[in-house]
C-alpha cells in the first residue's frame, strides 16, 4: 500500500489517503493536547507508544467480536485503517467518577459508578464538545436511532472486554471515549483507544497513568503510557 497526501490533521494524529480508496493511514504523532488545545506539547516517543497501544487494544476488541477500523501496523507510528464515514459524536463510558462528571454533578471523585454511566458528546472543538443526548442526535440527523442504540451497546461491550483486561494487569479502566463510523453500511469502532482518550488508575495506589498526567502537570507522561503498555503486554519494540 502506498501512503499519499494528508487528508486531515487532528490534535495528535494525521490521516493520509492511500492508493486504496477503502483505507487510510493514521500517523500517531508525538503531539499531545488538553483543554481543547489550550495546552499543547510534543512528547518524544508518544506516537510510537500510542500506535502500538492502539493496535493491541483494537486487536483484542476484534478478537472479542467488536468490529474496528484497524487493519494492520504500517510502521512504528502508523496504522492502516478502514476509511469510515465518521459519526460526529463521542461516546463516553464511566466506571469511576472523575473529570467532567464530577465538575458537572458535584459527584465525589473516585466513587464506583454501578452500573457504569454512558454519555454522548457532540464532537465540535469550537463548541468544546458539549454534552448531548439521543434526542439531539435524532433531530440533527447525526446518526440513525438504530446506530444510537448500537453505539451505546458497543460502548458497554468494549467496557466488558477491556475492564477485566486492565484489572488483570493491576489497573482500573476509570473512563474512556469511543468514536464510531460507518463502513460498508456497518457500525465500526474508529479513532483510537490509547491513554490519550481514557483514564487508567493503578488499582492499589490509584495513581493516574493516563493523559491526566499531562493535564495536571504530574510529569512522566510517556513513561507512564509505556508502563501501562508493558503491564498489558503490549509489544513496543521498534518494527524497523
Ligand atoms: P471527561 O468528560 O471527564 O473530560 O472525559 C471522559 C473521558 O473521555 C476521559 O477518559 C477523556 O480522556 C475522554 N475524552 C473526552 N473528550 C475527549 C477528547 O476530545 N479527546 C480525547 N483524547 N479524549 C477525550
Amino acid at each position: 500500500m502506498k501512503k499519499l497526501e494528508a487528508l486531515y490533521s487532528g490534535k495528535a494524529k494525521t490521516m493520509y489517503i492511500t492508493d486504496d480508496a477503502d483505507f487510510l493511514i493514521a500517523h500517531f504523532r508525538d503531539d499531545i493536547s488538553a483543554f481543547n488545545a489550550e495546552k499543547t506539547a510534543s512528547l518524544s516517543k508518544k506516537g510510537l507508544v500510542n500506535n502500538h497501544f492502539n493496535a493491541f487494544i483494537m486487536q483484542k476488541l476484534e478478537e472479542a467480536g467488536v468490529a474496528t477500523h484497524f487493519e494492520s501496523l504500517f510502521s512504528d507510528t502508523e496504522t492502516v485503517v478502514k476509511k469510515l464515514d465518521m459519526i460526529p459524536v463521542e461516546c463516553v463510558g464511566r466506571n469511576f467518577a472523575t473529570g467532567s462528571l464530577c465538575r458537572r454533578l458535584g459527584t465525589e471523585e473516585g466513587i464506583e459508578l454501578t452500573p457504569a454511566i454512558f454519555e454522548f458528546f457532540f464532537k465540535d472543538d469550537a463548541l468544546g464538545d458539549p454534552m448531548i443526548n439521543s434526542s439531539h442526535i435524532h433531530t440533527f440527523g447525526w446518526a440513525s436511532d438504530q446506530e444510537v442504540v448500537e453505539m451505546k451497546e458497543l460502548s458497554f461491550k468494549v467496557n466488558e472486554i477491556l475492564f477485566p483486561l486492565f484489572q488483570k494487569a493491576g489497573m482500573l479502566l476509570v473512563d474512556y471515549k469511543l468514536e464510531f463510523g460507518r463502513y460498508q453500511g456497518k457500525l465500526v469502532l474508529g479513532d483510537e483507544f490509547t491513554p490519550d482518550g481514557c483514564r487508567i488508575w493503578d488499582i492499589k495506589t490509584k495513581e493516574k497513568l493516563d493523559k491526566d498526567r499531562f493535564r495536571n502537570d504530574l510529569g512522566d507522561v510517556v513513561a507512564s503510557y509505556e508502563a501501562v503498555a508493558q503491564r498489558l503486554g503490549v509489544e513496543l519494540t521498534a518494527l524497523s
